[in-house]
């Protein structure tokens, strides 16, 4: 039987930086850090937002999943790509967008990139979104 107190996730911030806007040069953040079930990392993750356009442009969010370590590469790692946006209604939504282009591809971070297609309506689906939620919960330097 699973317990679920095997499967939380344990989120560990890691760095942070500003920067300026590209659309607009308004100030921008970005925080970064990792998360971890049991000795596992599932993910690394960066959480990109301009805090003055927040409600009109969202934050991205980008995960790296795969094997970490210093003898893993960026081929055994792929990103997913997400996008947070609130909505009319004042409820935040989560979507799933391709994350080709995105920093960690470019960044040679991971090999491989992606498409939301290859993430929703898939079992990963589930662990990214747990993942996320946990990011919410545990990250005390969002929005
Ligand atoms: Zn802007």
């Amino acid at each position: 039987m699973i317990r679920p107190e095997e499967h939380r996730i344990i989120v560990e911030t890691a760095g942070e930086s500003s920067g300026h806007c590209d659309c607009c040069g308004m100030e921008s953040r970005c925080v970064w850090g990792a998360a971890h079930e049991g000795d596992a990392t599932l993910a690394v993750y960066w959480v990109h937002w301009t805090p003055g356009h927040l409600d009109e442009s969202g934050a991205d969010i980008d995960l790296v999943l795969g094997r970490w370590g210093d003898e893993a590469t960026a081929d055994e790692r792929f990103a997913v790509a997400l996008l947070h946006r609130r909505q009319p209604d004042g409820n935040s939504a989560l979507m799933v967008v391709d994350a080709a282009g995105r920093p960690p591809v470019e960044g040679d971070i991971a090999r491989t990139a992606l498409a939301r297609e290859d993430v929703i309506g898939t079992p990963l689906a589930a662990l990214i979104f747990s993942i996320t939620d946990a990011i919410y919960e545990q990250d005390g330097r969002l929005f």
